[in-house]
């Protein structure tokens, strides 16, 4: 099906090419992953491979799905795959091992040449995490964080954005494995900095809450 031409940078009297297809090609006997692939094929690719990657402390939950892919792009010189991710806060510790999780998977998805950059601006939001990443959250037993910023996402409850100093006691916060809004903060900080811990008053298990911010 594929009839698009080898990229620019593939050598076509390749001597080593005629060795190297065979191995590569399995499945249908297509093209041969990593050479002869146009570019939009490579970042679907890369797409794919990437939304493989978990997250490093909680890894039920995709990089993607937490909002922390931003983008997978072709780079200005035509061939490089970039991979653009965005920590979820500041120094979060993980964030050089989710690069590097980012980079391993480029490479076993033959999508050499690649490369992970990180951008701090715009600032990740939790309000980045799909719907997908919160219902992982809750299997997880993790309270996914409530909207920021855009609450229309949430069934068209929309509030006037106020600018008033964030309340000290957040909304009722559900409790990820009964359901019950009777829960009580017991830490502004839990296993990791950004979440907090939290009991619930009915089924009296404590959990973590995803702070939104
Ligand atoms: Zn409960």
């Amino acid at each position: 099906m594929r009839t698009v031409p080898a990229p620019m940078t593939r050598a076509p009297a390749s001597p080593f090419a005629p060795t190297f297809a065979p191995t590569f090609t399995h499945g249908d006997g297509s093209t041969p992953a990593g050479s002869a692939v146009s570019p939009e094929d490579r970042l679907a690719r890369a797409w794919a491979a990437l939304e493989a990657v978990p997250d490093p402390e909680i890894p039920v939950v995709s990089i993607r799905d937490l909002g922390i892919l931003r983008d997978v792009a072709m780079a200005d010189d035509g061939q490089t795959i970039e991979a653009i991710i965005t920590p979820t806060y500041s120094g979060c510790p993980a964030m050089s091992q989710i690069e590097e999780d980012a980079g391993r998977a480029l490479e076993a998805a033959g999508l050499a040449p690649w490369r992970v950059r990180t951008v701090l601006a715009p600032a990740w939001t939790t309000d980045w995490i799909t719907e997908a990443g919160r219902a992982s959250l809750r299997t997880f037993g993790i309270a996914p964080p409530g909207q920021c910023a855009s609450p229309a996402a949430h069934g068209g409850n929309v509030q006037p954005m106020r600018f008033v100093p964030r309340q000290p006691q957040a909304p009722a916060i559900a409790c990820p494995r009964c359901g019950s809004v009777h829960t009580q903060e017991l830490s502004r900080f839990a296993s990791t900095a950004c979440k907090a811990l939290y009991r619930c008053l009915d089924c009296r298990e404590p959990f973590d809450y995803f702070k939104p911010y």
